[in-house]
């Protein structure tokens, strides 16, 4: 007895955990600086951790009131009714619920290349193929309405990711609205905004009032510090509303992840440093590493290094994991992520110190 063949399916391959790597080289899990997976340096927000404390004894029971209250709270955010707030275990989750809600089998989806890797993987889970539209080094990753739709051929699906992983490259407003007009009626255009708090350019989720083919995802993940509890949502035009209801797996987020997000959405405080930190970080970033850098509206910078795989494994073993952008078909450079005021710096150290060795 054996699965169906998936041999057409592959495994997603996140960023090496700080515990992982720590057993690995047998250090102290404290004594890594983990920048390779965008996550937020100051933790969650302490509401949410005082929320998940207060939720914890009553987890017998499904998660139905809270659900329907962070649909509410998120809704009143953006401005729209909560029926077009599809909440979702992470941002991920979300992507598969707008898979299950577009595609018929053998239905395309366009998504950047480089880009997210759970993108394609969620349209082949839903029996679905993939095509892709090129972010060229050559041309600094550049995301313009060309871009997409030199390559787009009727695509039942478009993804645009702004801020983009792992470029930072970001689409301008302008550009977003030329793609959701110019492609046909039944190509849903996806704004990915999981970095969108560490922009300054507006959110995608204002349009989606006027375009019944714009849909926009954002996560808890990132700027709100609660990836380990998988919270996410995408926001859809009314016309997309009741599909919810259809495709979502029952309970589709967790009590406790349910909870924290609502807490972590009051704690503005939290929000605010996490964001302002950032901002500093990947200027620092930018002025100080001693690689070529791409400009960034996200958590992270790009940095060419040469041979990434051996730079990731050097400041590894120093203490310091970035990812290795090799997976993204970028071998020769790394993604560091935006650290704390004294995590940053120190890594940039060990980073300059690994290019120098590295290059002589
Ligand atoms: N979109 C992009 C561009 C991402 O980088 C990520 C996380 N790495 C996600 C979506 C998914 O985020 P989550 O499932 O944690 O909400």
């Amino acid at each position: 007895m054996q699965p169906r063949d998936l041999s057409d399916l592959s495994p997603y391959v996140p960023g090496r955990g700080a515990e992982e790597v720590a057993r690995e080289l047998g250090l102290d899990p404290d004594d890594l600086t983990k920048l390779s997976s965008n996550e937020n340096p100051h933790g969650p927000s302490p509401a949410a951790v005082e929320a998940i404390r207060a939720a914890a004894p009553t987890v017998n029971v499904y998660p139905k009131a809270s659900h329907t209250d962070l649909g509410e709270a998120v809704a009143d955010r953006w401005g729209v009714t909560p029926e077009r707030v599809w909440i979702a275990p992470g941002a991920d989750g979300a992507i598969d619920y707008l898979s299950r809600a577009c595609l018929d089998p053998g239905d395309r989806m366009l998504v950047p290349d480089p880009g997210f890797s759970y993108y394609p993987m969620s349209a082949r889970y839903h029996h679905g193929e993939v095509t892709t539209y090129e972010l060229s080094k050559a041309d600094d990753f550049a995301q313009t309405p060309a871009t997409v739709l030199d390559a787009y051929d009727g695509e039942r699906m478009v993804y645009l990711t702004t801020p983009h992983n792992p470029t930072g490259a970001e689409f301008s407003r302008e550009a977003i609205v030329e793609v959701t007009e110019s492609v046909d009626e039944h190509t849903l255009v996806v704004v990915d905004e999981a970095y969108g708090a560490y922009t300054r350019a507006p959110s995608s989720v204002a349009l989606t009032d006027e375009h019944d083919n714009l849909a926009v995802l954002r996560t808890f993940s990132k700027a709100y510090g609660l990836a380990g509890l998988r919270v996410g949502y995408t926001v859809v035009p009314e016309a997309w509303a009741a599909a919810y209801a259809r495709v979502n797996t029952p309970f589709a987020a967790n009590e406790l992840a349910c909870r924290a997000a609502l807490a972590a959405l009051d704690d503005d405080d939290h929000l605010e440093r996490t964001v302002e930190t950032a901002r500093w970080a990947r200027a620092h970033l930018r002025e100080n590493l001693d690689a070529p850098t791409w400009e960034s509206g996200g958590n992270f910078v790009l940095a060419e290094v040469g041979d990434a795989a051996a730079v990731a494994e050097a400041t590894k073993r120093r203490g310091v994991i970035v990812r290795d952008c090799s997976s993204f078909g970028l071998p020769d450079c790394v993604r560091v992520s935006c650290g704390t005021r004294e995590s940053t710096p120190r890594a940039v150290e060990t980073i300059n110190d690994v290019l120098e060795e590295v290059r002589v």
